[in-house]
């Protein structure tokens, strides 16, 4: 086991089938970008081979699907029955619900217990001018759908000063009134919101005016989470929980165990780090010389975590996999 001076060590991964899009959400990606794979992506037997390699290597317990939009990959069908075979304590999916309909049997089939809705607004013109792309009416009969069907459900929501931070009451109470669990995360200084201008600064809504927010229609105490959760977790009496993945406001950078593997190929220790392992030669050796390989390159990647709290990157969460 590979373990770092934090006593950090990879528990979970989260696996970028692709980085093309159905959507171009302001925050992920500027204008004209939607839609754009990688120049070369991973087919679905070697995804498979890099994830096996990787749960043996790094002792992956948990993980993630994700992108881009995974529902838009022609890998998901194939992919999702060989993940869900291995010796994983838990397989999830995010998604912004788009395809939930398209691809139902192949998820509901696939043993899945839960999944991850993105869905920033309630209201069908904002979802519109955030997303600049797909339809609210979709997302939520997808929901629905999923739901009925016994999966638990988590909405991630992105709070933004002048986009939508009016519709974090809305939210919640739809969430609460549905039994789903509400994520606001803190928006993150990535890509060309580094980048360019002070528009992370304007949109910047956190934790503690999230928490005013609610507050002036619920009461709410702060719960126990478990040691490497991302996200702070209340409960509102009778009502649910939510919680605040506050990268800002609360870093969790000491305790992350999270490993990324984009689309194309590459281990990326860091979200808030552009370093990353290419994987790709690894997948043409015998198992015993893979392994070994596999672990080195975990030394690196471990070692490419922020110590403390996360500076913000140029890179795009669509490619390396959110
Ligand atoms: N397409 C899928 C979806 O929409 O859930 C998966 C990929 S998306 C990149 C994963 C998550 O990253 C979404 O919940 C999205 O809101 C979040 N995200 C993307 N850019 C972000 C940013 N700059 N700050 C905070 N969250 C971001």
């Amino acid at each position: 086991m590979i373990v770092d001076a934090f006593g950090r060590r990879f528990r979970n991964l989260r696996v970028s089938l692709t980085a093309a899009c159905n959507y171009a959400c302001t925050y992920c990606v500027p204008d004209g970008k939607r839609l754009q794979a990688a120049e070369y992506e991973l087919s679905a037997p070697e995804m498979a081979r890099a994830v096996s390699l990787l749960v043996d290597a790094a002792g992956i317990e948990k993980l993630r699907i994700t992108g881009g939009e995974p529902l838009l990959s022609p890998k998901f069908d194939e992919l999702l029955p060989a993940i869900m075979q291995m010796p994983l304590d838990d397989v999830s999916l995010t998604t912004n619900g788009q395809l939930i309909q398209r691809k139902a049997e192949v998820l509901l089939s696939s043993g899945m217990r839960r999944i991850n809705v993105s869905l920033d607004t309630l209201d069908p013109i904002r979802f519109r001018e955030i997303a600049r792309g797909g339809d609210l009416e979709t997302v939520l009969t997808g929901i629905k759908l999923l739901h009925s069907a016994g999966l638990k459900i988590k909405i991630n929501m992105v709070p933004m000063r002048t986009r939508n931070a009016d519709q974090i009451k809305p939210m919640l109470e739809y969430c609460l009134a549905h039994g789903f669990e509400l994520r606001f995360i803190e928006l993150m200084n990535m890509g060309h919101l580094r980048a360019q201008g002070n528009q992370y600064q304007q949109e910047f809504f956190g934790m503690e005016e999230i928490l005013e927010t609610i507050g002036e229609n619920y009461e709410f105490t702060r719960t126990e989470a478990p040691y490497d959760s991302t996200a702070v977790r209340y409960e509102i009496p009778d009502r649910g929980y939510f919680g605040i993945i506050a990268n800002e406001s609360e870093p969790f950078c000491s305790s992350c165990t999270r490993l990324r593997l984009s689309s194309n190929g590459y281990l990326y220790g860091c979200l808030s780090n552009a370093v990353c392992h290419d994987i790709k030669p690894i997948l043409e050796m015998d198992h015993h010389q893979a392994m070994a390989r596999l672990q080195t390159m975990l030394v690196r990647t471990l070692a490419d975590k922020q110590e403390l709290s996360f500076r913000g990157e140029v890179t795009v969460m669509k490619f390396i996999g959110g």
